[in-house]
């Protein structure tokens, strides 16, 4: 399969959003009701010459914060046995949850590199302090983007060609 860049993230952060925006097409399904992206999806990319596989996770039905927990982190070990490069995305509008953090405190203790990415950053001017509560993930710089609008996927694409 070669290269491979898996997004990872609790349900509603925008990985299917960021798939789609990537591949182009409207593969993954995208819903404001948690866990409609059927379990993995992968889709190809060409980016500055370089291709990788991207794959969109899911699977995560609605359910108490330990449950969520328990398929994330399910998701998170598959991608860890099987990726390259994993892009870790959260929200930007809602801002770190307990979720997050355990989550990056898993993919810390692992060897894969880690793109940390926040998303929903539809307007730089009043989000753009955001970006300083995820530096403490441990991650280095976060890339701020807008799936749904498109902003800073170059940027991103960048990153995860940069590992190949
Ligand atoms: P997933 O569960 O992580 O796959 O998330 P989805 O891709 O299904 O998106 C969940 C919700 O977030 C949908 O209502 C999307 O339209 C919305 N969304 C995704 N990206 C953005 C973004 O950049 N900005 C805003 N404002 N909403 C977004
Ligand atoms: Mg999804």
């Amino acid at each position: 399969m070669g290269f491979t860049a898996t997004i990872i993230g609790r349900p509603n952060v925008g990985k299917s959003t960021l798939f789609n925006r990537i591949i182009g097409k409207r593969v993954s399904i995208v819903d404001d009701k948690p866990g409609v992206t059927r379990d993995r999806i992968y889709g190809q990319v060409e980016w500055r010459d370089k291709k990788f596989t991207l794959v969109d996770t899911g699977g995560i039905e609605p359910g108490n914060e330990d449950i969520i927990f328990s398929k994330v982190l399910h998701q998170v070990e598959l991608a860890l046995e099987s990726t390259d490069v994993i892009v870790f995305l959260v929200d930007g509008k809602e801002g770190l949850t307990p979720i997050d953090e355990d989550v990056a405190q898993i993919l810390r203790k692992s060897k894969k590199p880690v793109i940390l990415v926040v998303n929903k950053v539809d307007n730089f001017e009043t989000q753009s302090e955001t970006a300083f509560e995820y530096y403490k993930l441990g991650f280095g710089d976060p890339i701020l983007i807008s799936a749904a609008h498109g902003v800073n996927i170059g940027d991103l694409l960048d990153r995860i060609v940069g590992y190949i």
